[in-house]
């Protein structure tokens, strides 16, 4: 009996931290659109000075109340639902 393991998101975890951004910890980032991360919730888990991005929270579907992992705040709020228009 053989059993295919298929983990390849495994390796991709790493790819979800993003670090946090000094300037905002120290209350001195001015940027609307910084591409740190800046923590306002405590319950955010924050390992070696990087948080994961929450990937509900990207789809807009994350209902946890007090999640740990990071949401990114959208700067553009014109645009709802913006389709990603990456040619490759
Ligand atoms: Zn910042
Ligand atoms: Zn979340």
């Amino acid at each position: 009996m053989l059993i295919c393991f298929e983990d390849e998101e495994v390796s991709n975890t790493s790819s979800n931290g993003l670090p946090v951004c000094r300037d905002y910890v120290s209350g001195q980032c001015h940027r609307e659109a910084c591409r740190y991360a800046h923590v306002k919730d405590k319950n955010v888990e924050v390992i070696d000075g990087k948080v994961t991005v929450c990937r509900d929270a990207v789809k807009g579907k994350c209902t946890r109340p007090n999640c740990k992992y990071y949401h990114p705040t959208t700067s553009s709020s014109s645009s709802a639902s913006a389709p990603d228009q990456t040619p490759r």
